[in-house]
């Protein structure tokens, strides 16, 4: 099964994908887990893209397909959860030349959530673990006691960015897919084990 997680910024698709792919076995494909890991070891990919993340606009198209296409390779082609990818017809298209997907489930959350979801989102430098700020009493790690810290790109203004980038260029894909049959919508205003309910409900 090969599917793809759509949803804006904040909608909790990370949350989302780490359960699929435990339930599931559903390699997790992110293309901004993938140009986080390039930013961290200052490859020329990460370098380049730092200069899009930062400003919340996307990594130029010939790149992230590039990325994609190697990271599909390293999956078997098959059995993978793209999170992040495609984010506008443009991707959409190109991944169609590629490989076949089954299903695409978008998770729709109100825009006014987002956001506060997201300036308040802290993620652990060493496990990854992510939740609100709300929740921790203090900047540490409550799985496995690191330091949480902020996204750059999950400051204001950058978001700010993000969500117009959202609403221009990815929003259309929920038509684009919904036209080839291939659309799940779930609910992603409740907590996420409800959440994942729905998403079972789709998957199966
Ligand atoms: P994410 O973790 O999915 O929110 O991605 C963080 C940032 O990485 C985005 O705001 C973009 O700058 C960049 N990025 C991730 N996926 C893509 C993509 N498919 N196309 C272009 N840029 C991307």
């Amino acid at each position: 099964m090969n599917i793809i997680l759509l949803g804006a910024p904040g909608a909790g698709k990370g949350t989302q994908a780490a359960r699929i792919e435990e339930t599931y076995n559903l390699k997790h494909i992110s293309t901004g887990d993938i140009f986080r890991y390039h930013m961290r070891q200052q490859t020329e990919i990460g370098l380049l893209a730092r200069s899009y993340i930062k400003k919340g606009q996307l990594v130029p198209d010939e790149v992230t397909v590039k990325i994609v296409e190697l990271a599909l390779k390293d999956a078997d082609m098959k059995d993978f959860m793209l999170d992040g990818f495609p984010r506008n017809i443009y991707q959409a298209e190109a991944l169609d030349k590629i490989v076949d997907i089954d299903k695409v489930i978008d998770i729709s959350v109100d825009f006014s959530v987002l956001m506060d979801r997201i300036c308040g989102r802290r993620n652990c430098l060493e496990c990854g673990y992510t939740t609100h700020v709300s929740q921790l009493s203090d900047g540490v790690c409550p799985k496995c006691g690191g330091e949480m810290q902020q996204r750059m790109d999950d400051k204001e203004d950058t978001v700010k960015s993000r969500l117009e980038v959202y609403s221009e260029q990815t929003a259309p894909l929920i038509e684009y897919y919904k036209s080839k049959g291939k659309l799940f919508t779930v609910d992603g205003m409740g907590a996420p084990d409800k959440v994942f309910e729905e998403v079972r409900t789709v998957l199966g």
